[in-house]
């Protein structure tokens, strides 16, 4: 299956232009050419043959001067272009440790349908992950009486390392086995071009296209759902590193020495705040705790905390401050213009507490300068799975402009 490559400085430059283009139309909802060419720096009567090509082509229409909102001054209104939705309709899959959520959108990135199923299992071999994605793939296009023919593209976000060029997963809580080649397996199941990534980019990636960090060029998404992860968002790129190891903000270490993490070393962040962190740490000070699952002892955990028990209070209160410095930590790094807390859980509350967050600003580099902004974003796997489809629609939105390249 055709792959898009990146769009680099060395790539045929009337390209660039077309993928800027439709970046910019795409980024504005709605915008008029001479706009386009402000924002691009392409000539104006470039952008007019551009965007004719698009038309053409059915990923952008004109929206009449009637419908679009007034302009001022006198003249003639100016007609404005947008991204036409019904051109492509795009899958996100956002697989947990207990569901698979999918949402369908179109290419102007309206939700058309959102779709959940549990997972039978938290871990299964790439065979059974790959039977059971393609199935739920199947059944959400079925429920709009669609059928996966009729989708353009599919993105899936999945927690671990995840090498994203190559597709491959180094290794992921979700899976098995190590190093599979997870998109070539999705690709030949769905036939469809398939974007894989790590779930915590495609939150970066979601908050970039839908969310808080609209218009931010610099910016870090911090999630917290059963580990802690990051999506870095550099210059406006997600950036990933050389082997698709970066961002692992929960394999940071806080503590020489430190208490043992999941993933075999001491001292991560994560072997004090995960919520594994947490229960390991009462079955030593507070044996009392009930419930038969995790889910529940973690309930009572917090429970117990809210009603003032001092022992519960204090292992939130040393995971709070664990994470407060990783993310004081982050910033001394990154000095990004604003941080994006993304949790789902109410319980997890006491990790984007305001004391905690004044906890990370007393710990940053002091300078006469405010900073940065701390936007706490609660948002469930939909929002997740939205993420994935909107990196599957920059990859499809890729794959066309390729395709007028050729035409
Ligand atoms: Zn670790």
């Amino acid at each position: 299956m055709a792959r898009p490559e990146k769009v680099s400085a060395g790539s045929d430059p009337r390209e660039t232009s077309r993928q800027q283009v439709v970046s910019v139309i795409r980024a504005a909802g709605q915008i008029a050419r001479i706009d386009i060419a402000q924002a691009t720096g392409v000539s104006p009567a470039t952008v007019t043959a551009i965007t004719a090509e698009m038309i053409r082509a059915g990923l952008v229409e004109e929206i009449s001067p009637d419908s679009a909102p007034a302009t001022s001054g006198r003249g003639r209104p100016r007609v404005a272009l947008r991204v036409r939705g019904a051109a492509h309709i795009l899958a996100g899959i956002k697989i947990s440790h207990a569901t698979i959520a999918t949402i369908l959108i179109d290419f102007d990135g309206t939700t058309l349908s959102e779709h959940e199923a549990a997972l039978p299992k938290a871990r299964m071999t790439p065979e059974v992950l790959t039977e059971l994605i393609a199935e739920t793939l199947g059944a959400a296009a079925a429920e709009t009486g669609r059928e996966i023919g009729d989708l353009s593209g599919l993105g899936v976000g999945i927690s671990g390392v995840v090498d994203e060029p190559e597709g491959l997963v180094h290794w992921s809580p979700t899976l098995t086995r190590r190093n599979v080649a997870l998109r070539d397996m999705l690709e030949a199941a769905v036939q469809m071009p398939v974007f894989l990534d790590n779930d915590a980019n495609s939150v970066a990636k979601a908050e970039q296209l839908f969310g808080e960090g609209r218009g931010v060029r610099d910016f870090l998404v911090v999630t917290i759902e059963h580990g802690v992860g990051l999506g870095i968002v550099i210059d406006g790129q997600v950036y990933r590193g050389t082997r698709g190891c970066g961002a692992e903000f929960g394999h940071t270490k806080v503590h020489l020495d430190g208490a043992l993490c999941r993933c075999g070393q001491r001292g991560c962040l994560e072997a004090y705040v995960a919520d594994y962190a947490l229960l390991r740490e009462a079955a030593v000070t507070l044996p009392g705790l009930t419930g038969d699952t995790p889910e529940e002892r973690l309930d009572a955990l917090f429970a117990a905390a809210h009603s003032g028990e001092n022992t519960a209070q204090s292992i939130l209160a040393r995971a709070s401050r664990m994470f407060a410095m990783g993310l004081a930590n982050l910033v001394n790094i990154f000095d990004p213009g604003l941080i994006i807390v993304s949790g789902e859980r109410m319980s997890h509350d006491f990790l984007y507490s305001d004391e905690v967050i004044s906890m990370m600003q007393t710990q940053v580099l002091q300078v006469d300068a405010p900073p940065p902004e701390v936007r706490i974003h609660k948002w469930g796997d939909m929002m997740w799975a939205k993420g994935a489809a909107a990196y599957a629609m920059e990859g499809v939105t890729e794959l066309a402009v390729r395709r007028l390249n050729d035409a």
